[in-house]
């Protein structure tokens, strides 16, 4: 498209032009096309959910979901959010693709309600963008009344690094959220500077250990280590406990040792239709693992 490979090189300046090297060029060309691509992608119903199923350890029952984000790219298939998460967060796209996931997550958790099936809180990845957003609190708002969802099913996942950002405002913003009934968990948890004193102070129910630490429990004491201190420092602050990425019946066993309360990870599935959820929730009635 010539419009957009003018705009490139205005941008770089007619002096620096030479100093792109082509691949710099073609890159920069490259990013600008997805960056169309994605603008276009929620207009023309290209981001999909699928969902992830949260599992009590001691019972072993749906308790919970994740939605997650896939782009049906036209060309490229099913693309996976690490692959444009971070291009919608650099262009701030991630703001209205946020809302768009937290609508849609809520009329999916109320369309099941109608089928019959049993209502299990849904979790909302958060970026930091969208929580920095003074209309958040007023979007969630609306969203809960507009779909009338029970705002006890609807869980925020923020991670530790938006939450430190801005300490006053972020407490301020948690409790304005908690008002509204919902449930906030800090995810990715250990990958940041995870401190107690800042964990006190925040209106949250649950606290979601990082994978990395789970694909390396047995690889590395540390993690072990560190697994062992965050479900006992959980557990003192009375946080919900949830362990992500749990793969293998080794991960598993360690975590009930513990008294971990929930997890998620390939054992029990990777994220699913809508369609599969609904199956996986038909089923609730009975056991998931
Ligand atoms: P996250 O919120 O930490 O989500 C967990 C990621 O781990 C998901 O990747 C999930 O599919 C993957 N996962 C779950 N269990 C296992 C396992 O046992 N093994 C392995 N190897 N992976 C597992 P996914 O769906 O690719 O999402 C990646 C990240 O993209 C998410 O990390 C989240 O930060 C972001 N993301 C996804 N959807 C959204 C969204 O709607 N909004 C925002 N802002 N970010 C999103
Ligand atoms: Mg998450
Ligand atoms: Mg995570
Ligand atoms: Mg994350």
């Amino acid at each position: 498209n010539a419009d957009s490979a003018m705009y490139i090189s205005k941008e770089s300046g007619r002096d620096n032009y030479h100093f792109y090297s082509s691949t710099v060029q073609e890159k920069a060309y490259e990013q600008l096309l997805e960056e169309m691509y994605l603008r276009r992608a929620l207009e023309n119903r290209e981001l999909v959910l699928y969902y992830q199923p949260q599992v009590n350890i001691a019972t072993g029952r749906l308790v919970g979901m994740e939605a997650l984000l896939r782009w049906k790219h036209p060309k490229k298939g099913l693309i996976s959010p690490a692959e444009f998460i971070p291009l919608a967060e650099d262009t701030g796209q991630i703001v209205p693709i946020d809302f768009w996931v937290l609508h849609t997550a809520c009329k999916q958790n109320m369309a099941w309600q109608r089928a019959g099936l049993p209502s299990v809180p849904i979790a909302v990845n958060i970026s930091g963008h969208t929580f920095g957003r003074e209309n958040l609190i007023d979007f969630v708002n609306n969203v809960l009344h507009d779909t009338r969802m029970s705002p006890d099913a609807l869980d925020l996942e923020i991670t530790e690094g938006i939450a430190i950002q801005n300490l006053q405002t972020t407490i301020y913003k948690l409790n304005k959220l908690k008002s509204l009934g919902i449930q906030i968990t800090i995810d990715d948890f250990g990958t940041g500077f995870s401190s107690l004193s800042y964990l006190s102070k925040f209106p949250i129910q649950k606290l979601k250990i990082g994978m990395t630490f789970i694909h390396n429990l047995h690889k590395d004491p540390t993690n072990s280590a560190i697994v062992k201190a965050v479900i006992a420092m959980a557990k003192s602050l009375q946080l919900t406990v949830i362990a992500e990425g749990v793969e293998t019946d080794e991960q598993f066993e360690f975590l009930q040792g513990l008294q971990c309360d929930e997890f998620q990870g390939y054992l029990c599935s990777k994220a699913v239709t809508s369609e599969e959820m609904g199956r996986f929730l038909a089923k609730n009635a009975g056991k998931l693992l």
